[in-house]
């Protein structure tokens, strides 16, 4: 049996929601109906009935998605696709689509295991959006992507119903190094060759202006080995050791940032975006990212993160003063191919 539509405008609206700037502003397109489905099986029956009736369908989790929405007929809210259980000899942790990422870490952390996601958003998002988004938090140079956590997932017609996650022990101790480099090249330079080395971070990140943060986490005496690793690298490309308490100043402030409150006031737009590329183009794309947006925007941050033997992702959060159709030719101009 299907469950049942809601289409009263409460239930619309809040299946609609979306942190895409422009959504902030103004209200998005809403969907015609919407089900709370609590089983797979309801999911299956929704999915096969939409099916037969040409029926457009989208699932809807935290709604802390960046990302633009488009019209569907049918929003399918997972909030009550809530399963959850561990198994410690397994070290897995399986869960309903709809289950957030901060009730999994409460339940994880009493037993001093953790999922190693540290999203801005983990109050909102939820096991299907970080699969669907492929949700990076700051420690994926020990724990991965979100993607990469996913063991098994059960999915039915695009909409994921649960999944089975890798859960880790929390970490024994965490260590941090901070360089100053004197260019930008040197600090990409020494990123890049940290990441051919056996010296693994748990966190790796070029932060303005040519700081490194690496942090090393878990077993000490694995990571003392890591550590020295690193710091060799640093030093032979020039850079100057900084004091290592500003990587957890650093994390701190940047868990306490708030990005996005400046898209409450009308005519300013803040937003925050991701472009992977391998090391051989890094610098070219960070270039062309600064000569779009340097002029056009009232601040500007360019971080490189999440860096693997192959590439990195340079990171952009920027605020515009201007109005929406100033807003879509911006992203236009950052995303050349893509249709915004
Ligand atoms: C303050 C803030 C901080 C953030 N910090 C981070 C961060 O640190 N790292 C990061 O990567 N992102 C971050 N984000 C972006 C966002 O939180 C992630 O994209 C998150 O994965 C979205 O999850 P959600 O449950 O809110 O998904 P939603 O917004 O509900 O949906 C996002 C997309 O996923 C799809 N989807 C949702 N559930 C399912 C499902 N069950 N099956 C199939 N598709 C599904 C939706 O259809 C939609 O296309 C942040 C956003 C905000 C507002």
């Amino acid at each position: 049996m299907i469950p049942e539509l809601l289409t009263d405008l409460d239930s619309r609206q809040q299946a609609s929601r979306s942190w895409f700037p422009p959504h902030l502003k103004t209200r998005p397109v809403l969907c015609e109906s919407v089900a709370q489905p609590e089983s797979a099986e309801e999911v299956a029956a929704l999915v096969a009935w939409a099916a037969a009736n040409g029926k457009s369908l989208r699932a809807v989790g935290g709604g802390s998605g960046t990302s633009e929405l488009a019209f569907v007929d049918i929003a399918i809210d997972t909030s009550r696709l809530t399963k959850l259980s561990w198994s410690e000899e397994d070290m897995t942790v399986t869960v309903g689509a709809g289950v957030t990422i901060s009730a999994i870490e409460e339940q994880l952390t009493g037993h001093a295991y953790t999922l190693g996601q540290s999203l801005g958003s983990a109050t909102l998002a939820t096991v299907g959006g970080c699969i669907a988004t492929d949700a990076h938090g700051l420690f994926t140079g020990r724990y991965g992507s979100f993607r990469e956590s996913v063991l098994s997932q059960s999915t039915l017609g695009g909409i994921i119903v649960e999944a089975t996650l890798k859960m880790h022990p929390q970490p024994e101790a965490r260590a941090w190094t901070v360089f100053d480099f004197g260019d930008f090249d040197d600090a990409c330079d020494a990123l890049r060759l940290i990441h051919r080395s056996d010296a693994r971070p748990s966190l790796a990140r070029i932060t303005s202006p040519q700081r490194m943060m690496l942090a090393f986490e878990g077993d000490e005496i694995v990571q003392t080995g890591h550590f020295q690793l690193a710091y060799a690298v640093c030093q032979q490309l020039g850079g100057t050791p900084g004091d290592p308490d500003d990587g957890e100043r650093w994390l701190e402030s940047r868990q306490r940032s708030d990005r996005w409150s400046a898209n409450a006031q009308s005519e300013t737009f803040a937003d925050f975006m991701r472009l992977r590329a391998p090391w051989s183009s890094l610098a070219e794309t960070c270039q062309r990212l600064r000569s779009v947006l340097e002029g056009r925007v009232t601040s500007l941050d360019i971080e490189i993160a999440h860096p693997t033997p192959h590439g990195a992702t340079v990171e952009l959060a920027f605020t515009l003063h201007g109005d929406e159709p100033r807003y879509r030719e911006l992203r236009e101009l950052i995303f050349p191919s893509r249709k915004v």
